[in-house]
């Protein structure tokens, strides 16, 4: 059986579904991928920490998957936009969606609007086109509300210097602006215990990794009640997490120009504002409850800050003519089969499939994304094979092509990304003063003026 797919957004979940479908041993499958950037590799490229280089690595092997020849990117093109999905089934056997989640969560207490998003800062210091490109921090004291990875990454860029960040992919308007800022504390806030915290071990033991910043915890903090201690014995990690910030709480302020406290049991409950400023924010003490939970001590603390930030989650977008559940923030699915609506009993869509973080939620690392593409691109085949997908109308390979040209739709191709990628390196290996194995270019326009570069 041979096969032409539609995969719609080339961030790791989308590109290990491509990879499983063109490898597919019994059954000769095409991929298109559409990504709405001019460049792909989603929130690897536009959301990993640019001092995590070890984690952008992974972009080596996924270049590897989108270098071959049954594979072809098709780059700044928005589905539902610049085409629908209605075209996509026209001229594919199967769709498979996986947009990922961009939005940040709201943080919904009073004064909660004048908190920055996590998102917002990570698009601004990863080079996000669609973000904005200077950034204020000019605070002394900022709160960072959430104890997840996200929280973490954004307290660490924060509490770095500029010039440590240098040496990383960011571009000049992100380093002009982290050498100047102003930030000395970091506070960062969860309403519960060290055993419910949502780091990773690593990346908690990893905070503490510069020079200039030294992590501290209260030992007021450090509590667990009878649940949270079966936590510990069974997960690994939570375990990890609760000895690493034990260390941290074991500790002297020392010198160090840069601190990172990590509060627990501390659950923001108002932003504090005079007029347009920030002042600080409010916390409400809370305390274990014994059967897993917390309840309020009312006891408040205000804590002077003059910049809030959220990493509350991050939430997934519609994508225009696709079932969404508007609870869940989700593309409702049936082990990844498309569902026509998130109502118990629905039935599936026809061709629609879906794959990542917009079809379980923003939760877990690059590599959970591997397993959730296997059951999708699985259950793909199977009805590929059992004749359960609608024949599509258009057949010929470059038909989209065509399609796209008529819209006037400026798509980007994988040999332009080539020529992308090749500026960039050469950017970074120009400074002057930081030379490094890549710079970011930011600008839309600049970006898809070296895809073009040469045509
Ligand atoms: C701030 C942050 C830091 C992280 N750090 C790490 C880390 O250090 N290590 C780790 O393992 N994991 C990390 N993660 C998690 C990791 O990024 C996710 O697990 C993974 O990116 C999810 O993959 P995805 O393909 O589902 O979504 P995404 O990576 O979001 O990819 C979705 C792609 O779809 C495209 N798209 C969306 N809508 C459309 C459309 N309509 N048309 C065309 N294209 C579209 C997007 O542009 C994007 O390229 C981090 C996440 C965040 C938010």
């Amino acid at each position: 059986m041979s096969l032409r797919v539609a995969v719609v957004g080339a961030g790791p979940a989308g590109i290990y579904a491509s990879d499983l479908l063109i490898r597919n041993e019994e059954h000769d499958i095409h991929v298109d991928l559409f990504e709405q950037m001019p460049a792909p590799f989603g929130l690897i490229r536009y959301g990993v920490a640019p001092d995590h280089p070890r984690i952008k690595g992974i972009v080596k092997s996924l270049h590897n998957v989108l270098d071959k020849d049954k594979l072809r990117l098709i780059a700044n093109v928005t589905v539902g936009r610049d085409v629908t999905i209605d075209d996509l089934r026209d001229y594919y056997d199967a769709v498979v969606l996986s947009t990922g989640a961009v939005r940040d969560r709201e943080l919904l207490i009073p004064g909660g609007d004048k908190s920055i998003g996590a998102g917002e800062f990570v698009g601004f210091y990863d080079g996000n086109p669609r973000f904005e490109r200077d950034w204020n921090l000019e605070a002394k004291e900022v709160a960072v509300v959430g104890v997840g990875n996200v929280a973490l990454d954004v307290s660490r860029i924060l509490a770095k210097t500029g010039d440590e960040l240098a040496v990383t992919e960011i571009p000049d308007n992100v380093y002009e602006s982290l050498k100047n800022n102003k930030a000395e504390t970091v506070h960062m806030f969860g309403r519960r215990g060290p055993a419910q915290a949502k780091f990773t071990p690593k990346e908690l033991r990893e905070l503490d990794g510069s020079d200039t910043i030294q992590v501290l915890v209260d030992p007021e903090d450090i509590d667990y009640d009878e649940l949270s201690e079966q936590v510990r014995r069974s997960d690994k990690s939570v375990d990890l997490n609760c000895q690493v910030l034990e260390q941290y709480a074991m500790r002297e302020p020392d010198g160090s120009p840069h601190k990172i406290y990590i509060h627990f049991f501390e659950e923001p409950v108002e932003v504090l504002t005079e007029g347009d400023a920030i002042v600080g924010i409010r916390t409400e003490r809370q305390e274990l409850d014994g059967n897993g939970g917390i309840r309020g001590t009312g006891k408040f603390t205000d804590w002077p800050v003059q910049q809030v930030y959220h990493a509350v989650g991050y939430r997934s977008e519609p994508v225009e003519g696709v079932p969404f559940d508007l609870q869940r923030h989700v593309i409702p699915n049936d082990g990844g089969h498309v569902l026509v609506s998130a109502d118990e009993g629905a039935g599936v869509e026809d061709k629609l499939y879906v794959t990542g973080w917009i079809k379980r939620g923003p939760i877990g690392l690059i590599g959970n994304t591997k397993s959730d593409a296997k059951e999708t691109t699985d259950m793909l085949v199977a009805d590929a094979a059992a004749g359960r997908l609608a024949a599509p109308s258009h057949t010929g390979a470059d038909d989209i092509f065509d399609l796209l040209r008529e819209r006037g739709v400026d798509y980007a191709t994988w040999e332009g990304w080539y020529k992308l990628d090749e500026a960039e390196r050469a950017l970074g290996a120009a400074d002057p003063n930081f030379p490094r194995e890549r710079k970011k270019i930011v600008e839309w326009d600049e970006m898809l003026g070296h895809s073009r570069a040469g045509q």
